[in-house]
Order: C-alpha cells, then structure tokens, then sequence
C-alpha cells in the first residue's frame, strides 16, 4: 500500500501519468513506478543490443550452440509471467563468467560460465535468473533508479520516432548503464527464487540453482578480482543465496532431491564440448 502512495505522487511530481504510471509487477505483484512502454523498452533492448554483444566479444559463432540455449531458454519463456515479451537467449564468446539481461527480452549467458557448469539444469537455472530480471522488470527499475527517471523517460521518448542520431545515442548510453547495472540484494533473491520456480515448470531439478550457486561461489573464491562477472560479485553473498534457494525449493509441491542425476548432463557435456573446440581452448 505504501509503495503505491509513492507511485501516485511519483507520477503527479513527474506530470508524466501519460508516459506511463503505477503498474503492478508481473511477477511479484508489487505496485512500481514505470514510466516506459513495452515498445520504448524493447526498442531500447534492441538499441543496445549490437554494442553490449561487442563489449563481451560477441555471439559464439555456431548455430548448433545457439539453437541449444535457445531451446533450454523457449522453455522458460513459456512459463514467464510477461507473455507480451519476446524473450531472445543467445551464448557470448567473453571469457569472463556472466550472464545478463537486456531490457525489452535479451538474455545472455557467456561461454566463460557455460564451460564452468556440468550438466543442463545448472544452464536452465542461469537463463531463469535472468529470464526474472526481465519478466520482473528488474532491468528497467534498475536503469531507472541508475540514471534517473528523468533520464530514462527523456531516452525512451528518443527511442521511438527520434532522429538517427537521437535513436543511437539512446543505444550507447542504454549499453553502457547495462554493462554496469548491479542488481539490488531483492532482486538478485527474487530472481533465484522466482528463478527456481520457472525452471521447476520447464520440467527441470530445481536443485539445478544450488548447483549454479555453488559454481559460482567456487569462482569467487578461486577467481583473481576483475575476472569475475557482475552476476557473482552481487549482494547478497552466495552463500546466502544458496540458503534461500534451498528454502525455496522445499516449499515446492513435490519431491525434488538433489541426489538425483540431471537426465540431461550427457547431451550438455557434448555441447560444451563443442563450445570449448568452437573457440579453441
Ligand atoms: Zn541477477
């Protein structure tokens, strides 16, 4: 109720109740200020898309690769509460272990943490997550709290019907703050656990995100700083989150046991075999 009265009298200050308003969230139901539309918000996706590739060493060139994340990520689109969205998942060739999520439905996850996993469900658990942070709008809240709301508004008003010049600003600057956008501990919670949920309806082992998890924290504690990923160097600490997805998964109906093996770790393995001869490490 409180987050609503801040909405109402976000939109009154902002004049901006055209543009857009309070909404609820999709995911959590939770009234939130959002001042941008789906169309501003996947045309500024798809804006930033082409340098945000680059900045991680761009696709993996290999169309057996690519079709396999998308595959495992159709699934989870398919359960997402935000149906209206185009969700896009493709592999990067970076090296660097990460996984990220554009506004407007593009999802990545690198070969750097691809190669670091050992069976599907732990791959199913990353595009969750990030499947989340879109369906959630976890993306655009945190640009809007990263550049402002007046700034998002004013590029997501260029986005659509601006110059060419305006249109290309819009994507660099959107890039830019995606490169370096750091979810708030909520969020990162939030997408584990609505995460594991997505990828339990998709027919996998929720136990797949505990695994991910401790992929990740065995990272974090090998890895020298700078090496590691914006997804690992998230609060809350790892360790916590694994915590919290494993009490999510025993509040799931049915039984899940971690124990049991991924039926689909041989098919991964071959993939990631092919990833590693692909780029030659
Ligand atoms: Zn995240």
């Amino acid at each position: 109720m409180k987050t609503f009265y801040y909405c109402a009298l976000a939109v009154v200050a902002l004049s901006l109740a055209s543009a857009g308003g309070c909404s609820r969230n999709p995911v959590t139901g939770k009234m939130q200020l959002d001042l941008i539309s789906l169309d501003q918000e996947v045309a500024m996706g798809d804006q930033a898309a082409p340098e945000f590739e680059a900045e991680f060493d761009d696709k993996v060139n290999n169309p057996v690769l690519q079709a396999y994340v998308r595959e495992i990520g159709a699934k989870l689109a398919a359960v997402s509460h935000r149906r209206e969205i185009t969700y896009r998942y493709a592999l990067l060739r970076s090296k660097t272990p990460n996984a990220f999520a554009l506004p407007g439905g593009r999802i990545y996850v690198t070969a750097g943490l691809m190669t670091r996993m050992t069976n599907e469900r732990q791959l199913a658990a990353v595009l969750g997550h990030e499947t989340i942070h879109v369906a959630a709008e976890h993306n655009v809240q945190g640009l809007q709290k990263q550049m402002g709301v007046e700034m998002l508004a004013s590029l997501a008003g260029k986005v659509i019907g601006g110059t060419a010049g305006e249109v290309a600003e819009v994507g660099t600057k959107i890039a830019g703050s995606m490169a370096v956008l750091s979810y708030g501990r909520e969020d990162e919670l939030e997408a584990d656990s609505y995460g594991v949920r997505y990828m339990t309806k998709a027919g996998y082992n929720p136990y797949g995100m505990v695994e991910l998890l401790a992929v990740l924290q065995s990272l974090s504690d090998a890895e020298e700083p700078g090496r590691i990923g914006a997804m690992m160097q998230s609060h809350p600490l790892t360790s916590e989150r694994i915590e919290e997805a494993k009490e999510t998964i025993d509040d799931l109906p049915g039984e899940h046991s971690p124990r049991a093996a991924d039926p689909r770790a041989a098919a991964f393995l071959g993939m990631r075999t092919l990833l590693r001869r692909e780029l030659g490490w």
